[in-house]
């Protein structure tokens, strides 16, 4: 375990989501199903379906990687993005662009990358002092898939974004399915499932049934201080009043059946705090106060969840997960989180000796890494071959063809 146990320096860099955006969450997925049929059945049976070719599935070990990449919400129309506003070069470090996220798929897809739950990879037992503490799982995979599991930040489609390219909400369609809502640079109005991190990976999953283990997308990371999924369901002490009371109410029933599909479909979700609030500088009583919050406005639709993503990859107690659980970190796991995800360089782990919990890192495809990190992703894709170079700001990159380290 040696290797995910290393850190790098470089983790100022990946301390993200300055922009307020928010977060993913955790559900459970399916149980794994057996592969494919037998064909050793006696000559006298009819003749099974046609299905796909049985794929052995092999374990992948405690002491391999599971890898993780996280998103931001999309850049659907690059023009509005990147008009030169005082968000553009937030936009370009942290987000990446439709026609880039696209290639990314395809390229993790071709480096043979299979989705996973992160609810799978670790789950909690008790020891032979009846304590509880977390573990790693061996997963059975498809031969030669490796695993990859996928969260989305601030998927609250916050005000800000709605005029700066990004689409507006999630929306059922007449076909039941998930589709985004928001307007084009002209200003119409535009229903599409091209134009979204969620609608896009579902139509990929779709392409590509073996890009998914079960069926499982992503986890969505949620705050709650801005509503949920294009929906403005948080309540405001600024707006007491019974007409903003009522609004909100629509607004929880519009979201309930988006929840409820996207899980039906391979999505769960998690924590990413009520304020997007910076957990290494937060004081006891905003932390619980901001945690309770959480839990009433936005798990309250959800569902419960045992992630806890970072904001701005900020870590509890000053920054001080990685050695002894703090109390504020004590108190997260006491209401229920188990696995505590920040941003870095590498797919890190650490499962907690201490305490039932476990930290993890996440990769960040974005503007800073397209630009600057083509080694560390390059197991995924090759930067060069994603970045798009014609819609983003005319910021430096690095052009070193090893990289930089
Ligand atoms: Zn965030």
């Amino acid at each position: 375990m040696t290797h995910l146990k290393k850190r790098a320096s470089a983790l100022a860099l990946a301390l993200l989501c300055a922009l307020p955006l928010s977060a993913c969450g955790g559900g459970k997925a399916p149980a794994a199903e057996s592969t494919a049929p037998e064909s050793s059945a006696p000559s006298q049976t009819p003749e099974p379906e046609p299905t796909a070719p049985a794929v052995p599935l092999v374990p992948w070990g405690t002491d391999q990687v599971v890898e993780h990449l996280f998103f931001h919400p999309l850049v659907a129309y690059p023009e509005l993005a990147f008009d030169g506003d005082s968000e553009a070069n937030g936009i370009d470090d942290y987000m990446v662009t439709v026609d880039e996220y696209n290639k990314i798929l395809q390229h993790c897809y071709d480096n043979n990358y299979i989705l996973v739950n992160m609810n799978d990879v670790w789950s909690e037992y008790t020891t032979e002092n009846g304590e509880t503490r977390m573990r790693r799982n061996t997963l059975m995979l498809p031969e030669g898939k490796k695993p990859l599991v996928i969260s989305y930040d601030d998927t609250n489609y916050y005000p800000y974004m709605l005029d700066n390219g990004f689409t507006w909400k999630l929306i059922l369609g007449d076909d039941g399915e998930i589709w985004s809502y928001g307007k084009d640079p002209q200003g119409k109005e535009v229903i599409s499932q091209d134009l979204d991190a969620i609608t896009i990976l579902d139509k990929f999953v779709e392409e590509h049934p073996d890009f998914s283990l079960n069926g499982v997308k992503g986890c969505l990371s949620l705050t709650g201080y801005q509503g949920i999924l294009g929906y403005r369901t948080q309540t405001d002490t600024d707006h007491p009043e019974a007409e903003f009371e009522a609004n909100r109410q629509k607004e929880i029933a519009a979201v309930k059946p988006i929840v409820q599909k996207l899980k039906e479909t391979g999505w769960y979700f998690g924590s990413h705090t009520w304020g997007h609030v910076r957990l290494s500088t937060i004081s006891d009583e905003r932390l619980q106060r901001d945690t309770q919050r959480w839990f009433d406005e936005v798990g309250s639709l959800v569902g419960p969840t045992q992630i806890l993503f970072y904001p701005h990859g900020a870590r509890p107690d000053g920054d001080h997960d990685q050695r002894e659980p703090g109390p504020q970190f004590k108190y997260l796991q006491s209401k229920g989180f188990r696995i505590f995800a920040s941003v870095g360089i590498n797919s890190y782990e650490q499962v907690k000796k201490q305490i039932s919990a476990v930290i993890i890192d996440r990769l960040h495809p974005d503007g800073t890494t397209l630009r600057w990190r083509r080694k560390d992703y390059l197991q995924f894709y090759d930067t060069w071959d994603i970045i798009d170079l014609d819609v983003r700001p005319n910021r430096a990159y690095d052009r070193n063809p090893n990289g930089p380290k």
